[in-house]
């Protein structure tokens, strides 16, 4: 029997959160080791480490330890988790103990990548750990009642990964997984500002691009952003000035790809649960739920109703925590 929990963690490509049960979220930050090449000691993890990417000198590197949805550096991985539970420890006042841990997985994660999660969370010092899918953490965290005989679909769109997935009865029913997530959008912003500019930007910046004039394929009132790069032919400082309308053609084909994965899913939806999609709609969360426009994009391509999610960054992490009452309900979808 599932006795209880200290933490609830989500570790994503993109933010690793931490949900404690009696505070809430302790400890939000973005999944970022900086590494010293030399001496192979950590200088800074999180956002202070993601302040550091693309300005750093030679020998210190920024690294995302994780890559669509999986553990890509098992190493850097682990000792992210231990400086993340270190401080959530801190801020619970649970320093004398280790914590009893649940941890979110990718549903498309293969049973190495599971164990690999597993195995790195036990190696940074948790006690008992519980593995919940992440999609069912999601709608559990937007308030879905995923434990009973309804069709709950769930959009996660993360940093390196889109995650689909409907659930009915506590078990996910069908899924479709893709590699393409907020990442991507930003790196064809980078390639399209280097091919017709000739200007190279750097990640921050694309990203920053992507949130405030990046939109879903909706009409919309053409807003403009200056940006600066580096211009490659001169290999001087250069300001452009830049169009929503581009933006949103240089991020069109893997909005696409996000719509095929949707598609997809609700394809795969058992025929007697299909009437539940048309009157429920579906769920959009994840950072990338937050594209401008995204919402009323995806509802108007497959005529369903879409609900963006109270807190996309956070669903997640809310989910894990809440889990618990369900942990012995839900035997699809959880594993010790
Ligand atoms: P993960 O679960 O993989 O860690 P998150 O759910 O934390 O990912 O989402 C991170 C992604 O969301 C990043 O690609 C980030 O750029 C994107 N994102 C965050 N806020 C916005 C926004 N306002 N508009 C568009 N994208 C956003
Ligand atoms: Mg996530």
């Amino acid at each position: 029997m599932f006795s209880g929990f200290d933490i609830g963690i989500d570790l994503g490509t993109a933010n690793t959160l931490v949900y404690s049960k009696n505070k809430g979220i302790v400890v939000n930050e973005p999944s970022v080791v900086a590494i010293d090449t030399e001496s192979k000691k950590i200088v800074a993890v999180g956002m202070e480490a993601k302040e550091m990417i693309g300005k750093t000198p030679e020998k210190i590197i920024a690294v995302r330890p994780l890559k669509d949805g999986v553990i890509a550096d098992f190493d850097t991985t682990t000792e992210m988790i231990k400086h993340i539970m270190r401080q959530a420890s801190k801020k619970i006042g649970l320093a004398l103990r280790k914590p009893n841990v649940i941890v979110c997985i990718p549903s498309g994660s293969t049973s190495v990548e599971r164990r690999a999660i597993h195995d790195t969370v036990k190696n940074a010092g948790a006690k008992k750990i519980t593995l919940i899918e992440e999609p069912v953490a999601a709608a559990i965290g937007a308030g879905l009642p995923v434990d009973e005989p309804i069709a709950n679909v769930v959009v996660d769109i993360g940093g390196g990964n889109t995650e689909v997935a409907i659930i009915s009865f506590g078990g996910v029913v069908a899924c479709h997984s893709i590699k393409v997530g907020g990442d991507r959008l930003d790196e064809d912003v980078i390639q399209y500002v280097r091919k017709e500019y000739n200007v190279m930007i750097g990640e921050r910046t694309a990203e920053n691009v992507k949130m405030e004039i990046g939109y879903a394929l909706i009409d919309h009132e053409e807003k403009f952003m200056d940006v600066r790069g580096r211009d490659l032919v001169t290999g001087l400082p250069k300001t452009i000035k830049l169009s929503s309308y581009e933006i949103r053609n240089a991020i069109k084909e893997s909005l696409l790809h996000i719509l095929e994965a949707v598609r997809a899913t609700l394809e795969d939806c058992p025929a007697e649960l299909s009437g539940d999609i048309v009157d429920r709609g579906v769920i959009l969360t994840g950072g990338g739920a937050l594209l401008n426009g995204m919402k009323d994009w995806l509802s108007k391509e497959i005529f369903v109703p879409v609900q963006l999610a109270e807190e996309p960054l956070e669903s997640v992490a809310i989910g894990t925590g809440m889990a618990v009452p369900y942990i012995n309900k839900l035997p699809a979808t959880i594993s010790k």
